[in-house]
């Protein structure tokens, strides 16, 4: 981890893989999503702020769930909300 990753992404360990490869709430609504996330916490699947619904960021504001992966395949990083703060892994 980077010296500048918060306690949060300092906090994990083992980072959590997706269980699928779609945003769990835009396939209940049969919305579309951009990019995938991981929640870091409980382990769900959501889509980015570039997706029309943005359901990562509001898990997190709602869950209080604060780190979230990349569920990209290729890209291995790890994203605070509130702190702001990324950490290649
Ligand atoms: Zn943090
Ligand atoms: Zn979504
Ligand atoms: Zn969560």
């Amino acid at each position: 981890m980077k010296e500048e990753a918060c306690s949060h992404i300092e906090a994990i360990s083992t980072v959590t893989p997706p269980r699928r490869r779609e945003c769990e709430e835009c396939v209940k609504m049969g919305a579309r999503w951009v990019h995938l996330r991981t929640c870091q916490s409980c382990g769900i699947t959501l889509c980015c702020d570039s997706s029309p619904n943005r359901h990562a960021s509001q898990h997190a504001r709602t869950s209080k769930h604060p780190v979230i992966a990349s569920a990209e395949p290729g890209e291995r990083w790890l994203y605070c909300y509130p702190d702001d703060a990324i950490a290649e892994f």
